[in-house]
């Protein structure tokens, strides 16, 4: 998170009022869930999850086509079985060029509260004077606000815009921010949320960057105050893979 750490103590206070996670205990064992974001609509997210209308419908019991923002919906076992992470990811990364020789690092963080997606978090660094919002390029969600390990791609990724996500200003010109949604000082990432953030992590590196980058959890980098990306968040594993 890019935040101070007043705000860090009181999103910890926030998050110890939240209850566990109810939702994901009433679903089915393999499946995944879905909060409705604008502009989603039945048919865009059948073909996100590689699942068809009827069967969102059946598995959700709707009547209608509409679907309204905030709804939770349950995506089918198999669908969320089939979902593929980076699909979205590719597909948005197809439509821009990638100032490949700009980005020479990729650093993780945590968002230090529960909930959130790229939109809420996307607002909050705007109210906090961030012309370009949302301070990351990736979000990585924990099925809350957004899919478990669904990976929402940010404006400053889609433009190619420096990230906010650091303190240090010639670092946030050159550093892909990644952020994985959820307060990994008192909890783990999800599975999904770390496999999509290896995919992720991966991919830009041998398909976009085509090169091994830098790699750096927030707290790691000099001049950074802060404990983010959490102590639950697996960075020696993730220094094991990329460097
Ligand atoms: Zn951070």
């Amino acid at each position: 998170m890019f935040c101070s750490r007043r705000d860090f103590t009181r999103n910890a206070l926030l998050t110890a009022a939240v209850s566990p996670v109810l939702l994901s205990e009433s679903l089915a064992a393999g499946s995944g869930m879905h909060t409705v974001k604008r502009g989603d609509t039945l048919s865009g997210l059948a073909q996100r999850y590689g699942t068809t209308v009827s069967a969102l419908k059946r598995s959700n019991n709707l009547r209608s086509d509409l679907i309204q923002v905030g709804q939770k919906l349950i995506i089918p076992a198999q669908a969320a079985a089939n979902f593929d992470p980076l699909r979205t990811v590719r597909a948005e990364t197809a439509r821009i060029n990638v100032r490949r020789s700009n980005w020479q690092a990729i650093i993780a963080h945590h968002s230090a509260i529960k909930k959130g997606n790229a939109e809420s978090y996307g607002r909050t660094h705007r109210k906090r004077g961030m012309q370009n919002g949302l301070a990351y390029h990736f979000v990585i969600g924990n099925g809350i606000d957004s899919g478990d390990g669904q990976i929402e791609v940010g404006p400053r990724w889609t433009k190619q815009l420096q990230g906010g996500h650091v303190k240090n200003h010639q670092l946030n010109l050159i550093a892909i921010g990644i952020c994985l949604v959820g307060n990994f000082e008192i909890e783990r990432p999800t599975r999904k949320q770390l496999q999509s953030f290896t995919l992720l992590v991966d991919w830009l590196q041998g398909s976009v960057l085509r090169r091994k980058v830098r790699f750096a959890g927030h707290r790691e980098i000099k001049g950074e105050q802060t404990v983010c990306p959490g102590k639950y968040f697996p960075l020696s594993t993730m220094h094991r893979r990329f460097g």
